[in-house]
């Protein structure tokens, strides 16, 4: 039974197909050596289940043999720079995951592009890589990069002593036959707190913007969010955060981490009692003989009166359409507009703590920052 690569459901149809398409796309100096077929039919078929595009029989050792003596097309460094760029970017700004004495693996490192540039940031950084095209491996080497003149796989990988702290590929994915083989290269040179940085084309972009640039021979899977990150859930590897780029490429960060929810004990679900008893010594001694002003007159606000059994002096809110109301079950409180009530007690703001029970906590603190107030502020969510 035919199933599809990533979940392994028979539940896919087939979303596209393009006839007479070009196997070599890349220039070579000399297209005699080069035997027919020239050209081949593709068809992409869409996993229902995990939203997975693939080609259902790649021509693997046609382009096995394409990316080893096929692919070499090094561009002068200053052009097409900017998707490296915004990669670099990604790392840096986004996911700041670069270090300056990590060690770093890229896969399918080209000449050693995007290792010159991290390591003209970091110095220190351990930098290597895997390149299967023999002339371009040999340019990274020439960089002064410990490059693997081979294919990543398993087998490959296994001669690596070293375990390395970020490993990336950028445009790789996308084009692995074996993905079992592949996930097996990247446990045998990662430790536990790895992180792992794909890059592919996205194909919720492509479907959105109606972009055919994904689809090509040597692209055999194209990546839905969704596919990604199952693919890599199976080979226990988390989705942690992920962009979108402009120019629709996905950039998905990955750790052996598993994120997901487990439930702490039966029956008593988020050990609600025990929380509240904590918190309830926290604020007691927080409050110590000052007045205590509730910053969140919402379900927030009422949550954190009812926990902790406690009768603010004055709830305030953001939003002035809700001074002067009440809360049913409190009519002695009042309601203030916080800007208002912050002028009125600006003098007075050391003898407040403010329980802040808001989402906006941060920004909340970060106003009453600016605006000079010196009063203790608290998120009575987390005390702890
Ligand atoms: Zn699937």
């Amino acid at each position: 039974m035919e199933k599809c690569p990533v979940c392994d459901s028979p539940k896919f149809q087939e979303i596209l197909s393009l006839d007479h398409q070009p196997i070599y796309q890349h220039p070579v100096v000399s297209a005699d050596a080069i035997k027919e077929p020239y050209f081949k039919d593709l068809n992409y078929f869409f996993c229902k289940n995990c939203e997975h595009c693939f080609q259902k029989n790649p021509a693997i050792s046609v382009l096995e043999k394409l990316y080893q003596d096929h692919y070499y097309t090094p561009r002068p460094p200053d052009i097409g720079v900017q998707f490296q760029n915004q990669f670099l970017q990604t790392l840096l700004e986004r996911f700041k995951v670069l270090t300056p004495s990590a060690s770093i693996l890229e896969v399918g490192c080209s000449a050693g592009e995007m290792l010159t540039k991290i390591n003209r940031l970091f110095p220190d950084t351990v930098l290597a890589g895997f390149e299967p095209n023999t002339q371009t491996a040999e340019r990274a080497s020439a960089s002064g990069f410990l490059v693997y003149g081979q294919f990543f796989t398993n087998r490959a990988s296994q001669t690596i002593k070293r375990k390395f702290d970020l490993i990336f590929h950028r445009h790789v994915i996308e084009h692995v036959f074996d993905f079992e083989d592949f996930f097996q290269a990247h446990q045998n040179v990662s430790h536990g707190e790895t992180v792992l940085i794909v890059e592919t084309p996205c194909l919720n972009w492509s479907i959105q913007h109606q972009s055919m640039a994904a689809f090509h021979i040597e692209h055999v899977h194209v990546f839905s969010i969704m596919s990604l990150k199952r693919l890599l859930e199976k080979h226990n590897w988390y989705l942690k955060a992920y962009v979108e780029t402009s120019n629709g490429h996905l950039i998905g960060l990955f750790t052996r981490v598993n994120g997901r929810i487990s439930v702490p004990g039966v029956g008593n679900l988020f050990q609600l009692s025990l929380w509240i008893e904590k918190n309830k010594n926290v604020l007691e001694k927080a409050v110590h003989g000052k007045k205590l002003a509730l910053w969140g007159a919402g379900s927030g606000g009422v949550k954190v009166m009812n926990y902790f059994n406690i009768c603010p002096d004055i709830i305030v809110d953001s939003n002035p359409d809700k001074a002067g109301k009440t809360f049913v079950g409190y009519a002695q409180l009042k309601i203030a507009n916080a800007d208002v009530w912050i002028e009125q007690e600006f003098k007075n703001s050391r003898s407040w703590l403010i329980l802040v029970a808001s989402t906006y906590f941060e920004e909340i603190q970060q106003r009453l920052g600016q605006a000079g107030w010196e009063g203790d502020i608290l998120n009575p969510y987390s005390p702890l």
